[in-house]
């Protein structure tokens, strides 16, 4: 076996010596015939053992990794939440506080495939004008950079941040103030995608959706020059690729990501939790429900044909599931943490 760090090749058995020998439980690795790619950040993380996760989730998957962030939770109204659908209906299977508010988390999910760096969506982020957020009841303690940090990565690691789409709890974390208080971009050395058709409905919000446009968050990408604008689903690498849907808002992107044998369907908010499995439930955030139902009719069809792994952003108890057809329609199956995929 090979190792290459840096487009120079190593033999396995001097990465062995020096960086693999100390660690614990890595001994199927050694009966593996792969070429692995290790930058030399890993080499760095598998030495510190922390990572101990982290390097069985990169060998079992032989190349394409993906990490679940928790970038903090909020709560939502449970009317907004779920729309029509009745609470004796949505609080069996999604509970709320005593005032009504279902905790919700906000998940981001960085992607590691060849020399990309990929992180999808980044929450909230640290900047929410303190009258906003007191209609949004934040809590916990996870943060986006923090998430970054336990599984080996910093800011200026990431070379694509896409975002679902512009909504202040999908792209805050992308910007924070500097000392004189300006808004600025967070990782320097990545590419932005959003839909050309989402950048532009939030340049003109319409009144519902205008209060969930920042414009900390939104102006710094419209001075970048790395906001890339895309106006068709494609392929950002050959394993993770970008559709459109028009249901919760013009142009959301769900990214599909090829992990070798399964794929990883990170949704966004198309499909956020998973009470949202049953197709009639849709949020009142929704632009278009009955879009959004078509869409999620087409989505689940194909996810469950497919044997698809669907992520859910903001479900706080369920990061991922598979699922299986019922006579009620199709339903979650097995719920799934993401470092659990690579041992199914
Ligand atoms: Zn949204």
């Amino acid at each position: 076996m090979q190792i290459i760090i840096r487009n120079k090749a190593f033999s396995f058995s001097t990465i062995f010596s020096f960086v693999i020998k100390p660690i614990k439980g890595l001994n199927d690795f050694l009966n593996r015939n792969e070429i692995l790619f290790l930058p030399a950040r890993y080499i760095y993380l598998i030495k510190n053992i922390i990572f101990e996760e982290f390097a069985k989730a990169f060998i079992m998957s032989n190349q394409i990794r993906v990490f679940s962030l928790e970038t903090g939770n909020f709560k939502a109204d449970g009317g907004t939440m779920f729309g029509v659908v009745p609470k004796v209906m949505w609080e069996r299977i999604y509970p709320a506080d005593e005032n009504n508010f279902c905790p919700c988390a906000c998940r981001s999910l960085l992607v590691v495939t060849g020399d990309r760096t990929i992180l999808i969506d980044t929450g909230i982020g640290d900047k929410l004008d303190p009258d906003y957020a007191k209609f949004h009841y934040l809590f916990g303690d996870d943060n986006l950079l923090k998430s970054l940090k336990q599984v080996g990565f910093a800011p200026e690691d990431i070379t694509d941040v896409i975002l679902t789409h512009l909504h202040f709890d999908h792209c805050g974390g992308t910007t924070n103030f500097d000392a004189q208080g300006n808004s600025q971009i967070v990782f320097s050395n990545a590419d932005i995608w959003v839909s050309k058709s989402q950048w532009n409905w939030a340049m003109n919000p319409n009144r519902r959706e205008k209060a969930a446009y920042l414009k900390e968050n939104l102006d710094p990408l419209a001075r970048s020059a790395r906001l890339k604008l895309v106006e068709n689903p494609f392929f950002l690498t050959p394993d993770v690729e970008l559709r459109f849907y028009d249901g919760h808002t013009k142009g959301l992107m769900s990214v599909f990501i090829n992990l070798g044998n399964r794929r990883l369907v990170f949704a966004g908010d198309l499909l956020p939790a998973i009470p949202y499995i049953r197709l009639s439930f849709t949020a009142a955030y929704d632009i278009s429900p009955l879009t959004s139902i078509e869409e999620k009719e087409v989505f689940l069809k194909e996810l469950l044909d497919n044997d698809d792994i669907l992520f859910m952003q903001h479900d706080i108890n369920a990061e991922a599931c598979t699922l299986k057809m019922t006579p009620k329609g199709i339903r979650e199956n097995e719920i799934l943490k993401v470092n659990e995929i690579f041992e199914i």
